[in-house]
């Protein structure tokens, strides 16, 4: 298949071939989205396909208006609709009961599906003009870090997928935030990311964590999160918390012939960088939203390069550290 490059003035060109039945890689706030009519059980199969995801991990399906939300769930309890009030358009994903004409592959044959309204203008033109959900996991190949950027879409999906829109670099760089109210009486988040549990917290008092996100034997509540998962070719190790321990590791790395690639804050990069290490940076230690924003793309640039280790700098987890630390845990093979 010959993948059509759109850029995001093509609008109805995309809206054609979602019509059709047909794939198509978009921008949101959070990652590139691999999009396809959500009522369409053929177009979203072609998703799997080309991913190469289990079909026991569920869709997310991505709306423009409330009245889709209403069409597609069961029931809309007062808790969604604070959540919604507070951070819609946004990267907060509502499991719900599910309702109408969703296809089955989407929710991997659970009776509940998740829902989002994405914050990003190409997003909610796309969906808006489809006149249906589309449903839109990240559009990388399955366990590879997820795309920030049309050209990581092309690495991974090119010739695989019908079109890809480039609306430039994304926002968030991390996927939302999936939150379970499918209990009303006690929202969970089963994945953290782009609204943070603070701020969660702040608008609905009382805020759980599936225990699989606490407690690593415990099996994760939403299918997906069992999968090996943002990994690059090059093993990626998580660094200590001490700067200088990682000054140890490092020079002990070395010295038995590893050639290091780092990816650090600011001011842990002055202090490690040298001619013979490959190294890129997070921004400064007190902006994690920097450093959650970069962590996939430069996962990415370093997998490119000629080094045989990528170690990264442990955040703490709070606020948006949560979900950045969340997703380097599961990229990585060993924790120092
Ligand atoms: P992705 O869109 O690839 O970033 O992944 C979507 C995430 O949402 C995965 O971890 C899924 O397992 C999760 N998810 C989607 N639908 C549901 C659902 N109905 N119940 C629980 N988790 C879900
Ligand atoms: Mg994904």
């Amino acid at each position: 298949m010959q993948t059509v490059f759109l850029n995001s003035k093509e609008i109805d060109q995309a809206v054609a071939f979602l019509k059709s039945g047909q794939v198509v890689a978009f921008p949101t706030e959070t990652v590139y989205g691999l999009g396809a009519d959500a009522t369409n059980e053929e177009a979203v199969k072609k998703i799997f396909e080309a991913k190469g995801r289990p079909n026991d991990n569920p869709l997310i399906i991505h709306i423009s208006n409330i009245d889709q939300l209403e069409r597609y769930v069961e029931s809309v309890p007062e808790v969604a609709r604070t959540v919604i009030n507070h951070f819609w358009p946004g990267p907060c994903t509502l499991i719900l009961r599910k309702k109408g004409s969703i296809a089955p592959s989407v929710t991997g044959g659970l009776d509940t599906v998740g829902v989002r309204m994405p914050d990003h203008p190409v997003a909610l033109e796309l969906i808006e003009k489809a006149g249906v959900p589309l449903a839109a996991p990240s559009a990388n190949s399955s366990g590879k870090p997820s795309p920030t950027t049309a050209l990581h879409v092309t690495r991974d999906l090119n010739g695989k997928i019908q079109a890809i829109v480039d609306g430039g670099a994304t926002g968030v760089g991390l996927e939302s935030t999936v939150l379970d109210l499918t209990n009303p009486e006690r929202p969970t988040i089963l994945r953290p990311g782009g609204v943070t549990f603070e701020e969660l917290e702040h608008v609905l008092g009382e805020v759980w964590t599936d225990d699989h996100l606490t407690d690593a034997s415990i099996a994760p509540k939403s299918p997906g999160m069992k999968y090996k998962h943002y990994s690059p070719e090059k093993p990626v190790w998580v660094l200590p918390a001490s700067l200088e321990q990682t000054i140890k590791v490092m020079d002990q790395l070395e010295k038995s012939g590893k050639k290091i690639g780092f990816l650090v804050s600011d001011e842990w990069f002055e202090q490690l960088s040298n001619d013979s290490r490959m190294g890129q940076t997070l921004g400064e230690k007190k902006t994690p939203q920097q450093a959650a924003a970069r962590l996939f793309s430069s996962l990415r640039a370093l997998d490119d390069e000629d080094i045989s280790l990528i170690l990264v700098e442990p955040y703490l987890k709070v606020g948006i550290g949560t979900a950045y630390m969340n997703r380097l845990e599961k990229a990585a093979s060993r924790i120092l």
